[in-house]
């Protein structure tokens, strides 16, 4: 365990250090998976990197990778053992969608088809060239050096 980044304010770092309780579903060298405690349906898991990444967009890419690799398997531990309908994998990424503690992690969220979650969230449209002039943003920063602007 030595060598990860640690917050010692952060909850999800004291949950990889032991330091509070949490229960645990799957450890590897750079992941921890366990049970949110505040869970949206049952079986909900949290997947975090052991290491302190305030959210997604600064988890290397080698420990977005370690994660990802893990989502599979997971998700269908979860699945097979809830008996669940399917599931959501969500990144709540900053305040503004819903992010309450600065240590990323990703969701798996059980769900059951007479289950009272409210979903889908409301879809709108484009207009004009919007959807063009967005595609062409997004793509000129894929494309632009690191650091860059
Ligand atoms: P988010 O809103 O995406 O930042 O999600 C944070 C999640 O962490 C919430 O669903 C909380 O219920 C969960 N959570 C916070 N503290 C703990 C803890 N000590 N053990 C397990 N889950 C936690
Ligand atoms: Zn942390």
């Amino acid at each position: 365990m030595a060598g990860h980044a640690y917050d010692s304010h952060c909850p999800f770092c004291r949950i990889v250090r032991g330091e509070i309780p949490s229960s645990k579903v799957l450890e590897t060298d750079d992941a921890l998976a366990f049970l949110d405690i505040n869970p949206v349906n049952p079986g909900h898991v949290l997947l975090v990197p052991k290491s302190h990444h305030l959210n997604l967009t600064e988890l290397p890419d080698a420990t977005a990778a370690q994660l990802g690799s893990l989502v599979p398997r997971l998700c269908r531990a979860v699945q097979a053992a809830t008996q669940a309908d399917g599931f959501h994998l969500i990144v709540n990424n900053g305040r503004a969608a819903g992010q309450t503690v600065d240590h990323s992690h990703w969701h798996i969220i059980p769900r059951f088809s007479n289950d009272s979650v409210h979903w889908p969230w409301p879809h709108s449209q484009y207009s004009g060239d919007q959807l063009s002039q967005i595609q062409l943003r997004i793509e000129r920063e894929l494309n632009s050096p690191p650091g860059d602007g």
